[in-house]
């Protein structure tokens, strides 16, 4: 065909990227020596190796090693042995070798591409234009980072040796998210790739070997589920950082509870794609185009769930349909490729598995008219319609080309069906008033909204989920902080609770019940079970009663958490001002409280108003930083700004400390209240009457009912339950190790975000045991990006 007659068909003609480089570059390996460990090359001890294969073909691309447990140990040791010297350089000198990566990353820009491309099946244009430039800029932008780290992160040092597990469908990018803040803060890593994609790890590791990372600074294993399980289990290792399924995710956090890892889960996803009725239609079809078939649909915040208003949608579903019909399915190497093969035939026999459910569950799935190439693991983009909220296309993430699309007649409705899914990683919102927009954003359940676009990213804007697509920030300053570790005020060893008193049973008819209640939705109730623990002097006399809490009585109490709606809708300044009204309410009963510490923990006088002037001034402090405590806007480089706004975890529990019962409940309850969280606490099992004499100062000094919701009782039972509780997104823990072991590993069902002292009380008098690090505990941080420009 010659040009004139393309020209009238209007067809492209193919556009192939060499691939000879690559081709050598593969030809020139020993795979079977492919463990980048301590700065050498080794085979697998065990001597397996797994099968790397091309997606657009079927055909074997190369033999890997498959690490096992002792290759993990040894890529530990090595890591461990490099830490000292790592961690102690300058901040300059680490900044030195993580620019070095990114610029010798440069100068094999289009290897890694065409790498990539060849193992994972994405489009060139894609990991051209896209991935390796993006992870180029990670490494550079934290290059500033290791230098900033004195400046920015005050008292914060790097947390060790660190594991990273990561998937297939970024290869190279999720690696650089992963090493590039790790050594920015001083730490090691041993991180292990997919076993679908090892191609440009094995490329990087030489990249470091040529950019002068000093030796077992950073190490690169190869293997599966089992080398990364050796990694989750570590001894060596303080921290992981896994970006895969939420499945996985689930069973990471089960397998790290009570060991005192630091964990970020980068999880899945079922992001939700919003029109409104005044959106710019043929943009919000192209940002739908990026949105769902970018990298074949295989991207954790793809935007799989298209949220239509009503009056609008034919007229979009036509647009898509049309829009569907020209995207150019075929070889990935092809620069006119739109889409390319899925990663695997797992993954494709997955994708059409999910497909066919869905339809039987009643949703329409349409194709365009194309062929399939005769060989690869490729699938044409798909369109359901008619999908329900419970049809499994609408819940469950299909991780392939397909959009399953819902309609919606107002903001209300648009907003609950968005959320209407376990997960919580990224959405788009398309509206020409940006108003709209902006009042969208903040009630989604996202880690990441995009206005008037999709997938913008960037290595100075946190990137992190919600609910069960995880927890922790990649990019920024949030994600230094999740290589870092704040020095605290260590207290003592929490003892398990060995209250010998045994419950007693509330007589009926009693003319003056002295038990103090429970206190739940602003009113002071009597626990379920109708059940009472006697507590004790410091002298061994009987000092009162509490209520035995119990499960019912924490579904309870999460209810009104849950239901109080204008303590995260007030604004910062009003809970400020409550929060000072509860400071000088309780200091106008200091003697009071005072007497009570000095009656139950036998503190002398002056230690025992020292704690109450402690406990006023703290809730004086969260009181000021309420409104203080704020987020920031980034200026990535693209026509947009994005806002990283603060927002509230949601309900709290909080399992409070013995020591210093009333500083320790109040340091805890505090910054979670400045910070618009509404709460569940469980006060120390020993002294609860310092809590429950509480009720009244809360009561009369404007908290809304629902915000602090107390229940005493058996701390080791009821931080189960807290653990357990699904509608609790948030559970600090500072009770003994094996409560903390315990409720970490039930808290699996939410994924819910766990601050454990692991056994280990604070000296809660520190100053230390105040401020940022507590603030940080107590929100989320979603990234709102804001274009700009016509
Ligand atoms: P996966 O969970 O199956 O595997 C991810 C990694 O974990 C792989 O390296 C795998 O070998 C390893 N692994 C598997 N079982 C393990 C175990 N028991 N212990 C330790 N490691 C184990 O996920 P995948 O199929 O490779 O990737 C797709 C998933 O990744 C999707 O759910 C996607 O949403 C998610 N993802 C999330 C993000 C994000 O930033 N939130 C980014 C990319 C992908």
């Amino acid at each position: 065909m010659n040009i004139l007659e393309r020209y009238h068909v209007m067809e492209y003609g193919p556009a192939p990227e060499a691939r000879n480089e690559a081709d050598a570059w593969l030809a020139g390996r020993d795979f079977s020596k492919a463990l980048f460990i301590g700065g050498d090359w080794k085979a697998a001890g065990g001597g397996k190796t797994f099968d790397t294969s091309e997606p657009s073909s079927g055909k074997l691309l190369a033999k890997v090693s498959d690490a096992n447990a002792a290759d993990i140990d040894a890529a530990v040791a090595a890591a461990a042995k490099a830490l000292p010297k790592w961690s102690a350089s300058s901040g300059y000198q680490r900044a030195k070798v993580l620019y070095a990566i990114g610029r010798a990353m440069q100068r094999h820009q289009r290897l890694f591409a065409v790498l990539e491309t060849i193992d994972n099946g994405k489009p060139i244009r894609e990991s051209r234009d896209i991935d390796v430039p993006l992870a180029i800029r990670h490494f550079i932008h934290h290059a500033g980072w290791a230098q900033a780290l004195d400046r920015d992160f005050p008292g914060q040092k790097g947390v060790g040796v660190v594991g990273q597990i990561i998937p297939w469908n970024f290869p190279l990018l999720m690696l650089a998210w992963k090493i590039a803040p790790a050594l920015a803060a001083g730490c090691t890593v041993v991180l292990k790739p997919a076993e679908f994609t090892p191609l440009t790890s094995i490329l990087f590791a030489e990249i470091c070997e040529r950019a002068g990372v000093p030796k077992g600074v950073v190490n690169i294993v190869q293997g599966g589920p089992e080398a990364g399980a050796a990694i989750v289990n570590h001894p060596g290792i303080q921290k992981i950082a896994f970006t895969g399924s939420s499945e996985v995710g689930k069973i990471i956090r089960k397998a790290t509870a009570g060991s005192g890892k630091k964990l970020s889960l980068e999880l899945g996803g079922k992001s939700a794609f919003i029109v409104f009725e005044d959106a710019d239609l043929d943009s919000a079809v192209e940002g739908l185009v990026d949105g769902i078939w970018f990298n074949q649909g295989q991207v954790c915040c793809a935007g799989s769930r298209l949220l239509v208003q009503e009056g609008i949608a034919d007229a979009l579903i036509a647009k898509v349909k049309t829009r569907m019909s020209r995207l150019r399915v075929g070889s990935p190497l092809d620069k006119n490729t739109d889409i390319g093969p899925l990663v695997d035939l797992t993954q494709l026999d997955r994708v059409k598995g999910l497909i066919a459910e869905g339809a039987r569950q009643g949703a329409v799935c349409w194709q365009p008219d194309a062929t399939l190439p005769s060989s690869g693991y490729y699938h044409l983009p798909t369109l359901a319609t008619g999908v329900s909220p419970a049809n499994i296309l609408a819940q469950e993430e299909v991780f392939g080309p397909v959009l399953a699309t819902m309609t919606f007649r107002n903001t209300e409705e648009a907003i609950e069906l968005a959320n209407n899914t376990r997960y919580g990683l990224a959405a788009s919102v398309w509206s020409e008033n940006v108003n709209l927009a902006l009042h969208v954003a903040p009630q989604l359940k996202a880690g990441v909204v995009w206005v008037n676009g999709t997938n913008m990213f960037d290595a100075a804007c946190g990137f992190g989920g919600y609910r069960e697509s995880g927890f922790g920030r990649e990019g920024g300053r949030e994600g230094m902080f999740e290589y870092l570790s704040a020095k605290l005020p260590l207290g003592p060893v929490i003892k398990p609770a060995t209250s010998s008193a045994q419950p007693v049973e509330q007589a009926d008819g009693v003319a003056i019940d002295r038990t103090a209640k429970l206190f739940i939705g602003g009113k002071q109730v009597r626990p379920d079970g109708n059940y009472s623990l006697a507590v004790a002097t410091a002298k061994g006399k009987l000092a009162g009663e509490v209520g035995l809490g119990s499960r019912k009585d924490i579904r309870d109490a999460v209810s009104a958490a849950r239901a109080c709606k204008s303590w995260p809708e007030a604004t910062a300044y009003n809970r400020s001002q409550v929060l000072y009204y509860l400071a000088e309410n309780l200091s106008g009963r200091m003697e009071e409280f005072a007497a009570r510490l000095t009656e139950l923990t036998g503190a002398n006088a002056k230690a025992a108003r020292d704690e109450v002037e402690l406990s006023i001034e703290r809730l004086f402090l969260y009181a000021g930083l309420a409104d203080k405590f704020e987020g920031r806007v980034h200026q990535p480089p693209a026509r947009a700004v994005t806002l990283a706004l603060h927002e509230p975890v949601g309900v709290v529990g909080i399992v409070a400390p013995d020591d210093q019962p009333l500083l320790g409940f109040i340091s805890l309850v505090a910054p979670a209240l400045a910070m618009g969280n509404t709460v569940v606490a469980v006060p120390s099992e020993r002294y609860p009457l310092l809590a429950t004499d509480l009720y009244q100062v809360i009561e009369y000094s404007d908290v809304p009912a629902g915000a602090v919701n107390i229940v005493t009782g058996r701390t080791a039972e009821l931080a189960v339950v807290l653990a357990k509780h699904d509608d609790v997104d948030g559970l600090w823990l500072f009770t003994d190790a094996d409560t903390c072991a315990k409720a970490e590993a039930e808290s699996i069902g939410n994924l819910k975000r766990v601050w454990s002292g692991n056994g280990r009380s604070l000296d809660w008098a520190s100053e230390d045991a105040s401020g940022d690090v507590f603030l940080r505990r107590a929100i989320e941080v979603k990234n709102v990006w804001v274009p700009y420009g016509d």
